[in-house]
Parts: structure tokens; C-alpha cells; sequence
């Protein structure tokens, strides 16, 4: 049997968007068939049925109202699926057989426009990358709603890492790459660490350097692209990108305006195991911006500010000049109350401006989106004062730069209504005044209404029927109501039109002519006011350039506001920016635990590392002492400080760092399925393979998912590794208490413990670092801290006496054979008896005097 000529419409069309689920318009509805009702019905939680479809089986149908599409379009996106939205593209009353219907959109993750879809503060990444050799990528990235598109090339033996660095920046919702680069072993890896990213294979004919060239020539006709057109690397990333959007969105994206080029190494390096593990924009545990940096950072009042502020902690400079124009301007807004508060003030009442005129670009903007638009522009020239008054060159450029649209918010003010409604076709968009045939439409139309509503009176003295009512129904329109009981008072002028069981209802000639004067009224008042909304849009669209520059400066303003905001009431400090690689912190307070402690709660801390002879302490002591938070503290003061932000601290000197490790904890990583220590190997690796002497390297524990006895060599081989090599800053904490004995052996190593006090049976962890080295691991007592049946408690410390007497015997025993042997030695005591011959054959060996190498060749 053959398929309805519908259904044969449907595949035609299903063809031509294969890997996304199509929204197919059948009358109110959006229909979803075969495969795609399968899943549209099990991911929507949406009845299937079956249609007749020609053929002897039903075709599997599910489908939702039009009118509540977004919302389930927005939970398919989520899931990670892509939309394509099939539209009737003619009238179906003026059609002869079958309506035609088209693909007007694709929505894929990557390039979903709509604000309501979108968190306000987060950009909504799409990247590309092309592979021109394995050590040569183009990247390029967009952001649909926001109108962003940049571009960057990754060159030489460092690019892969590069790359996949900047990706992890972005964390798309959708990555573009042609077939090959995925299926390396690395970027596999890589992608599987990023489960929100939707991979999007795209054929090599996407990359090809002539079409991708001739896609950005077309589009960016007005705008002088040479330098990316001249790179292969950037043409084809930026061409490959240009072309999915155009083909997705099947429209001119005119709010596209610009391409902007930048280098990655003109930032802060950060891999994502330091973004993760420095909790950045997202904590560790609960995964959202609640707990990072950015949750304390950010007192932005817009939306772009927002992203701009994230972006900003995202991407730390390493110039110090950048660093310290924001600072200045930073510090001007903490010493001005008066600027913080009226600029906040003005900043408060600014909307998207970059969706809003993506939208309006888009033409789906509707009257409140201008409105919107309206309010924020009307907030730009008080803002524009305000940075008339500044002395620093940061805020004083932006003054230069500021644009405040008043061209734009002169043709709003005069022609939007005050209350528009959110649909375009029901009138009330254009302000009185405005345009001359809509006031006199709008005089006609109450002129009309007026004599309407005094009709009834009038007729009632007329006629005596005391109960006559005049009312409105679509089909008949106006009528005069009279019931059964007064018929024989209606004069004869009234023409009957419906009875009804009680009443008769009656017209007259009047009555119909004023009802056509209004409602003719209102029907061209709909239409020249639709049309009149739809040419002020695209008045706006065209000016998507000016209002974009005026979006970022306004972004910028609220970024450094949020900083000063922050500075000023978290009493942080400017840090002084300098390059002779010194790290030195008075009283240093880690942002986010300060902030969850409150006031007074947060013992602060000194730091002091250099290049050369304190570059780097190991901090040892108990669990839960605070070596953590010590730690990632300093590593967060350098990163607010290369962002411009003030720090948490009554003094810092921050000698500018080109990159931040942070390997913290063990954590299991279970997506990858690998080991624990693998997983710390691994992040080892990345680190002694990239280190430099400008990096900081946090390692907090080393070693914990071998035995004691590797884990402590392999520690101690790291630490040398970092110290005689790399020559990075270090802070390095661990457990293995007998490592503090390599002060002295390696001159650059400084020994930290954290402070604890002991009275009788009570222990006080001081949350204090301070020069020393720990000498007791309070396990029991962290045990019994966390509340471990007393039987359990007592038993351990029975034991850990039995064992401590034992390691004092030994050490007598092995006395002179140098102090990290001791070391070893006291780890292996445990074992004493299993263990006899391992122990003699370890304790033979010359530990001080063995290599990293030797010693790890040795332990396997
Ligand atoms: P460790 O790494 O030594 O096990 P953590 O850094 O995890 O210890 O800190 C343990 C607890 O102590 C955490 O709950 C933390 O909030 C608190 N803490 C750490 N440092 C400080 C400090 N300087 N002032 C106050 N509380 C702190």
C-alpha cells in the first residue's frame, strides 16, 4: 500500500533533517512520527497514538499544542536532542490539496536564541574546530543569543593541549568537529569529561578553506574579516561555524556583526582539573556557581555584566598593564560610594541588552521586549555622567567609547505604548501621537464605542423595555436583547437576527453601521500597527552594532562594580602586581569559606613563596587542620588578582603566574572509569609535563591510592622532581609526616604545618600555618570527631600506642641511616612481622642518595 500523500510530504522533509526530532505543524499541533514519536513521547512523557498512514500498520504519532512548543522543544534540548520546527508556509484555505510545509529551524543546543530557554548569566557556547595538522587547530566560537563570535588559533607542540584547554574554558553545549579529531585517544578522553557537550560530527566539506572563505565573505560583506580569511586555521573554523548557523537557523543573522580574533596565550593558563578543582563558576560538591569564586564575586545588577564577570574569572590576564588598569579602576569605585551607588542604581533598571537585540534582529522581539529596550537605554545617559567624573583610564576609556543610543531611545520614546501587550496582533503597541491614521483609527473606534455604550439607555427610553441589553457575539456581531415577555414594545425599525429560548435578538441599521465603523477601525488598527512595530524592529536591528558596543561597555562597568562591590564590603585589599615572582600574603583569607564562616569566623594566614629558596612548602598535619583551604586560598588570591579583583587580605604582593595547577584530593573519577591513582597520575603527569617557573603548583595529597609505602616514594620523587627541575612555586601538603624531613636536603623547600593544640584529652585544630613540621596525625581524633563508636576509638588508640612504641624500638635500631630512611622506616614498622625480608632489603638502600627515577625503577 502506498503512503498518503502526507505522510510522503513528511519523509521528504524528514530527509532533509535526519538527526533531528521533527516538529512536524498540523493545524494547532506539532506532530511527531515513527522513530520520533518513540522518543518524543518516551523524553516528554507524552501519549503515543498511531495514525493511518496508507499502509496496513498505523505510523506511531505523538504530538504537542503549539502553543506550549517551547517548553517541550526546551526539555529536548536539554536532553541533548536537536528540534527541527516545520512550519505550513501557505494558507492552508488558499492551498489546493496539500499544504506546503517547510523547515523554518533547526534548534540544536548549541544555538537555542530564546531567553527564557537560557540561563541570564551564562553564555550558551557553540564551538568549531578545524585540524589543519595534528599540531595546528582553528577554534571558533559563538554565542547565538548574545550575537558573540570569536575566533583563535592553536599552533605548535602545545596545541592539542591548548585546544582542549580553551574548550574546557567554554564547556560548549555543542562541539562541531569533523569526523577525525574525536576518535583521538586524547580528545575522546577529553569529551567524556564533559557530559552537558553535544559532539556534532559534520562532513569534511565543512571545513574545505575556499566554501568556508566564501560563507564569512557573504556574510560579513560590510565588515573588513582579512586576517581571519588570510589564516587558514581561523578561516575554516570561523567559515565551518558561520555555515551550521546559517543552515540551522535558515535566516540572515544579522546581529553576527563582527569576528573577534584573540590569542589563549594572552591569558592565564588553567586546565580543567584546576578550573574543577579550584571551584571557580562551579563548586565541587553541588556542581552549581554556589560555593565558587564567582558566587562570592558576583554582585552584578545585568545580565551581561554577568557573563562578562564570568568570563573574566574564566580567563585571568597575565599582562601586567591590563591587570592593573582594572585594578585602578577597581579601587577608584571602592573609594566613591557615590559612584557605586548611583551607577549600581542605573544598572539596575538595564535589561539584556545583547538578547534583546539578538531578538530583535531575529524579529522576535515583541512590544515588552522593546520596552525593555526602552527602559535600558533611558538608564544610559545618567550612567554616561557618571563616568564623565572618572580619573582612571579604564572607566574613562569606556567613557570615551559610550554611546547612549539616543536616536534610538527618542524613536522608542515617542512611538512605543506604555503597556503593550506580548502579542503583535491584538493593536496597542504604538504610542498616540505617534502616527496620524492610527490616532484617528483609535478617535473612530471610541467615537463608535462611546455611542455603542450609550446605545442601551437610549433605546431602553425609547421603547419602555426596561430590561433591553445590548451585547456582542462573534457571529452576529452587535445586537439589541429583548425577552419574550416585552416583544410587543419592539418598534419596527429593528430587524430580528437569533432567538433565543427566552429573548429575541434584534439589529438595526445604525447599529450596523456604527459596528463596521469599529470594527474596521480596529482591523486596520492592527494591521498598521503591526506593521509600524515590525519597521521600528528593524529600525533597532540595524543599528545591532552600536547597541552590541554599548552592551559590552556597560558590561564592563557592572563586572568592575561587582569587584569593587565585593572589595569594599569583604574589606579586601589591592593586591601590588609585580613580576620578580614573589607570592607574599598578610593575614590571607580563603573568599568562599570566609564567607560561609561569617564574620570573625576565619583565621587568616600568611603566605610567602619565591623562585629561589622558598619555592616550595610542604605543609603537613592533621586531616581537617586547613591545609586545604590554605592551599587553594593562595591559589585563588593570585587568580582574583591577575583578574583585577582586590583580595582577601590586609596586604599581597603577587608576582604575575603564567599558569595554576591545583591537583587536590582523590577524587574517584567514575565516568572515565579509572582508578583512583591513576586519575592522580595522571594529573601529575599534566603537571611536571608543563609546568614552568612561572606556574603555581597546588598539590594537596599525593599518593593515597597505592600503598604507604609507594605512595610516600612517589611523593618525594614529585617534590624533587618540582623543586631541582621545574623550579615552579609549590604548596605541597601531605600525610606522610617523614617528608618534612627533606628541609635542609632540597634548599628551596620551607616545611608548614597547620597549628593544633592539645590540652589533656582535647585537640584544637588552630587553622593556623605556621614554620614546622607536624608530628601527629590526630586520625583517632578526627575519628572520633566524626562520631565512630567509642569501642572503636579506644581500640585504635590501644593500638596506635603498641605501634609508636614498636617504631621507637626500630628507630633505635636503624639509628644513622639518615633521616628520610627513618621516614620509610616508620611506615614499614607496621608490617614488622608479615614484612621481615622487604625491610632488610629497603633498609640496605641508600634512599637520601636515590633519584626519583631509581627509586620508582626500584618499587616496581
Ligand atoms: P585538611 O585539608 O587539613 O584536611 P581542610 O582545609 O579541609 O583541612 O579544612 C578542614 C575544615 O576546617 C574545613 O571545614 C574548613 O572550613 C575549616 N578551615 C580550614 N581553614 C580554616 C581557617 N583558616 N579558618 C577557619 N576555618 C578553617
Amino acid at each position: 500500500m502506498a503512503l498518503t500523500p502526507m505522510m510522503q510530504q513528511y519523509l521528504e522533509i524528514k530527509k532533509q533533517a535526519p538527526d533531528a526530532i521533527l516538529f512536524f505543524r498540523l493545524g494547532d499541533f506539532y506532530e511527531m512520527f515513527f522513530e520520533d514519536a518513540i522518543v518524543g513521547s518516551r523524553e516528554l512523557e507524552i501519549t503515543l497514538t498511531g495514525r493511518d498512514g496508507g499502509e496496513t500498520e498505523r505510523i506511531p504519532m505523538c504530538g504537542v499544542p503549539y502553543h506550549a512548543a517551547e517548553n517541550y522543544i526546551s526539555k529536548l534540548i536539554d536532553k541533548g536532542y536537536k528540534v527541527a520546527i516545520c512550519e505550513q508556509v501557505e494558507d492552508p484555505k488558499a492551498s489546493k490539496g496539500i499544504v506546503r510545509r517547510e523547515i523554518i529551524r533547526v534548534v540544536t543546543p548549541g544555538t537555542v536564541i530564546e531567553g527564557s530557554l537560557l540561563p541570564e548569566k551564562d553564555n550558551n557556547y557553540l564551538v568549531a574546530v578545524s585540524e589543519i595538522s595534528p599540531n595546528h587547530y582553528g577554534m571558533a566560537v559563538s554565542d547565538l543569543s548574545t550575537g558573540l563570535f570569536q575566533v583563535a588559533e592553536m599552533v605548535g607542540p602545545g596545541a592539542l593541549d591548548s585546544l582542549l584547554d580553551e574548550i574546557a574554558r567554554l564547556s560548549p553545549r555543542e562541539f562541531l568537529s569533523p569526523a577525525t579529531f574525536p576518535q583521538q585517544e586524547k580528545v575522546a578522553d577529553f569529551l567524556r569529561l564533559l557530559p552537558t557537550t553535544v559532539l556534532t560530527v559534520l562532513s569534511d566539506d565543512y571545513f574545505a578553506f575556499a566554501s568556508a572563505a566564501q560563507t564569512l565573505k557573504e556574510h560579513f560583506a560590510a565588515t573588513d574579516i582579512s586576517g581571519c580569511l588570510a589564516n587558514t586555521a581561523l578561516c575554516t573554523s570561523a567559515g565551518c561555524l558561520l555555515r551550521y548557523l546559517l543552515e540551522t537557523q535558515k535566516r540572515q543573522l544579522t546581529h553576527i556583526t563582527e569576528i573577534t580574533t584573540y590569542s589563549p596565550q594572552g591569558f592565564m593558563i588553567l586546565d580543567s582539573i584546576a578550573r574543577r578543582n579550584l571551584e571557580i563558576t562551579k563548586s565541587l560538591r553541588e556542581g552549581d556557581k554556589k560555593g565558587s569564586l564567582l558566587w562570592v564575586l558576583d554582585h552584578t545588577k545585568t545580565a551581561m555584566g554577568g557573563r562578562l564577570l564570568k568570563s573574566w574569572l574564566e580567563q585571568p590576564l597575565i599582562d601586567a598593564a591590563k591587570i592593573e588598569e582594572r585594578l585602578d579602576a577597581v579601587e577608584e569605585l571602592v573609594n566613591s560610594l557615590m559612584l557605586r551607588q548611583e551607577m549600581g542604581e542605573a544598572l539596575k533598571h538595564v535589561y539584556d541588552l545583547e538578547r534583546l537585540t539578538a531578538r530583535a534582529a531575529y524579529g522576535t522581539a515583541n512590544g515588552r521586549d522593546l520596552l525593555a529596550l526602552l527602559n535600558s537605554l533611558n538608564k544610559l545617559p545618567g550612567l554616561y555622567g557618571l563616568l564623565r567624573q572618572t580619573q582612571s583610564s579604564m572607566l574613562k576609556r569606556i567613557y570615551g567609547e559610550f554611546d547612549t543610543l539616543e536616536d534610538l531611545q527618542a524613536l522608542l520614546t515617542s512611538a512605543l505604548a506604555d503597556n503593550p501587550p506580548v502579542s503583535l496582533r491584538d493593536g496597542g503597541l504604538i504610542r498616540e501621537g505617534f502616527h496620524p491614521e492610527i490616532d484617528q483609527l483609535r478617535t473612530a473606534a471610541r467615537d463608535g464605542k462611546a455611542w455603542l455604550a450609550g446605545l442601551e439607555a437610549r433605546e431602553k427610553e425609547r421603547t419602555g423595555i426596561k430590561s433591553l441589553k445590548v451585547g456582542f457575539n462573534k457571529v452576529f456581531g452587535y445586537y439589541i436583547e429583548v425577552t419574550r415577555a416585552n416583544l410587543n414594545s419592539v418598534p419596527d425599525y429593528y430587524q430580528r437576527r437569533q432567538t433565543l429560548a427566552n429573548a429575541e435578538r434584534f439589529i438595526t441599521p445604525e447599529l450596523k453601521e456604527y459596528e463596521s465603523l469599529i470594527l474596521g477601525a480596529e482591523d486596520r488598527l492592527v494591521e498598521l500597527e503591526y506593521n509600524l512595530f515590525v519597521e521600528i524592529r528593524n529600525k533597532v536591528a540595524g543599528e545591532v552594532s552600536r547597541i552590541r558596543r554599548t552592551a559590552d561597555l556597560v558590561a564592563q562597568v557592572d563586572a568592575l562594580l561587582s569587584l569593587a562591590e565585593v572589595a569594599y564590603r569583604q574589606g579586601y585589599s589591592r593586591p601590588e602586581i609585580c613580576q620578580d615572582g614573589i607570592i607574599q600574603i598578610k593575614e590571607g583569607r580563603h573568599p568562599v569559606v570566609e564567607l560561609t564562616l561569617g564574620a570573625g569566623g576565619f583565621v587568616p594566614n600568611d603566605t610567602y613563596l619565591d623562585n629561589g629558596s622558598e619555592r616550595l612548602g610542604l605543609i603537613t598535619g592533621p586531616n581537617m587542620g586547613g591545609k586545604s583551604t590554605y592551599q587553594r586560598q593562595v591559589a585563588l588570591l593570585v587568580l582574583m588578582a591577575q583578574v583585577g579583583s582586590f583580595v582577601p587580605a590586609t596586604a599581597a604582593k603577587i608576582g604575575i603566574v603564567d599558569r595554576i595547577f591545583a591537583r587536590v584530593g582523590a577524587s574517584d573519577d567514575l565516568t572515565s572509569g579509572q582508578s583512583t591513582f591513576m586519575v592522580e597520575m595522571f594529573e601529575t603527569k599534566q603537571i611536571l609535563d608543563h609546568a614552568t617557573p612561572r606556574s603555581l603548583v597546588i598539590i594537596d595529597e599525593l599518593g593515597r591510592g597505592t600503598s604507604n609505602l609507594e605512595g610516600m616514594a612517589i611523593a618525594q620523587a614529585v617534590i624533587e622532581f618540582l623543586h631541582n627541575k621545574l623550579g615552579c612555586r609549590t604548596l605541597f601538603s601531605t600525610h606522610y609526616h617523614e617528608l618534612a624531613e627533606l628541609e635542609g636536603l632540597l634548599p628551596g623547600l620551607t616545611n608548614y604545618a597547620t597549628a593544633v593544640k592539645e590540652q589533656g584529652n582535647e585537640v584544637a585544630f588552630l587553622r593556623k600555618v605556621v614554620r614546622a613540621k607536624a608530628s601527629k596525625s590526630y586520625g583517632v581524633h578526627c575519628a572520633k570527631l566524626a562520631g565512630l563508636p567509642g569501642e572503636i576509638i579506644q581500640r585504635a588508640s590501644q593500638l596506635v600506642a603498641q605501634l609508636e612504641h614498636h617504631q621507637q624500638a626500630t628507630r633505635e635500631v636503624v639509628a644513622g641511616k639518615g633521616q628520610v630512611a627513618a621516614g620509610v622506616e616508620e611506615q614499614l614498622t607496621i608490617f614488622n612481622e608479615t614484612k621481615d625480608e622487604l625491610k632488610e632489603e629497603i633498609l640496605a638502600l641508600d634512599l637520601a642518595n636515590l633519584t626519583p627515577l631509581e627509586s620508582l625503577i626500584y618499587l616496581d
